[in-house]
Formats: structure tokens, sequence, C-alpha cells
């Protein structure tokens, strides 16, 4: 079986091709390595490999990994769905948050954000494909959260994030992609650039990056499939 370190060789290499087609330094492009479901030893492997950018759904799950691994290079991105009731441990222990779509979520966030730390990153969820059941801001309430957020103190606002619905097709894929990198050109100013583009997972990390995708998250690509019984709460 392939290790994690290969895994991740082969998703640079993809990165690096996906860069090249769109004559853009591969540089740009950050990869999240997505461990939620993974133990602790697949992240050590992969710290190990030089990878130091890890993404997380959960926090239940996520906290004693980040516990167990303090003093390493590991960097931490929450990705998934804030309770409001949860937003402390979040502010504590992440260094991104990509997945933020309540600005009451991010009051909580900026005033829980410990006075030791820097700032905490974050990038705005929108929902590109406007499906009532998905998280995200729509898309015409992006603007006044920005303005909203951009304000906050112990935030700093990145830019965007977007789960599109998955798509067969390399066209199909980007549509949505280019959506979210419209909203962005579109919101973008001098004071607040934006330059996040969080986008593209392990089918699709070919079209976000020609849509501008400056951060991919990826999971199954490095770690092999998740367990399903794991993923599912
Ligand atoms: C699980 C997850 C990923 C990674 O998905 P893969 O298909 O395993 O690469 C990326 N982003 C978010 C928000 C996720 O929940």
């Amino acid at each position: 079986m392939d290790s994690i370190r290969a895994h991740l060789k082969q998703v640079q290499e993809r990165i690096r091709l996906a860069a090249g087609s769109a004559g853009r330094p591969a540089a740009e492009i950050a990869l999240l390595a997505v461990s939620k479901t993974r133990p602790v030893s697949d992240i050590s492997e992969a710290l190990e490999a030089g990878q130091d950018a890890f993404g997380e759904n959960y926090l239940q799950e996520a906290l004693p990994k980040i516990n167990e691994l303090r003093g390493t290079a590991a960097q931490w991105h929450f990705i998934g769905r804030i309770q409001s009731n949860k937003t402390r441990p979040i502010a504590e222990n992440f260094d991104w948050v990509h997945s933020l779509d309540d600005v009451r979520h991010a009051q909580r966030l900026n005033d829980q954000r410990p006075e030791g730390l820097p700032p905490l990153n974050i990038c705005l969820q929108v929902n590109v494909d406007i499906e009532q059941t998905k998280g995200g801001f729509l898309p015409d309430q992006v603007e006044s959260a920005i303005k909203a957020i951009g304000k906050m103190p112990r935030l700093k606002l990145r830019g965007l994030m977007a789960i599109p619905a998955p798509a067969d097709d390399f066209q199909a894929q980007r549509e949505p992609f280019r959506r979210l990198r419209e909203i962005r050109d579109r919101l973008a100013t001098p004071e607040l650039p934006l330059e996040t583009l969080s986008m593209g997972m392990s089918d699709d990390i070919e079209a976000a990056i020609a849509e501008g995708a400056t951060i991919v998250r990826v999971g199954t690509a490095i770690f092999g499939p998740r367990n399903p019984v794991v993923q599912a709460h």
C-alpha cells in the first residue's frame, strides 16, 4: 500500500500540473490535509513528510488530536459546521476557520479569541449552489457579512470558501468555483483583498485551481477512503 508520504507527493504533483495549466505559480496554492476521522499516527506521518496544515470538521474529535500534537509544526483549520455553544474551543485551539457562515458566530469567535494568540484567520463559506440545505452565506449576503466581520479586531478575514455539489465533468466542476471567484473579485478592496479562495477537494482540485483556488482541502487522496461509520457523526 502506498504511504501517506507517497500520496502527499502525488497530490503536490497534481497541484503543480494544474497550476502550470492555469499559468499560475504552484507556490500560490497551499495544501490543507483534511484529517477528519484519521488517527494521530496518520497526522504524524504527514507531518514527518513535511505537511503542516490540517483540516478538522468535528471539535470533539479534533481537540484530543490538537492536544497530542502540541509543540509540533501542525496548524489547525476548522472546516466543519459551527455550533454557537462551541465557538470558544474553536477560538482557543485553531489557526483558521473556513466554514464561518453566521455573523453571530464571528462575534463570539472574536470575543473569545485569546489575547496571547494572533487574530483567527477566517474564510466565509458561501453557498454557491444556492441549495437551501447546505451551509454558507447566500451570494447576496456575503457583502454585508464582510462589512461586519472585516471590522472585528481579533479576526483576520482572509477570503471565501465553498463546498460545491460534486460533478463529474471538468467544465461542470469549474462553474461553482468560478462563481466563488467572481464574488471575491467583485467584493475585494485594497483594505480587504480576500486573497484566499478555499476550494477544491480530492476529486476536483484541478478545476478549483483553474478558477483561482489558493487553498485546496484534500482528505481521501492523501489518507485513503474514510471509515463510513466514523464519518457519520
Ligand atoms: C471532508 C472534507 C474535505 C476533503 O474531502 P476529500 O474528498 O476526502 O478530499 C474537504 N473539505 C471539507 C469541508 C470536508 O468536509
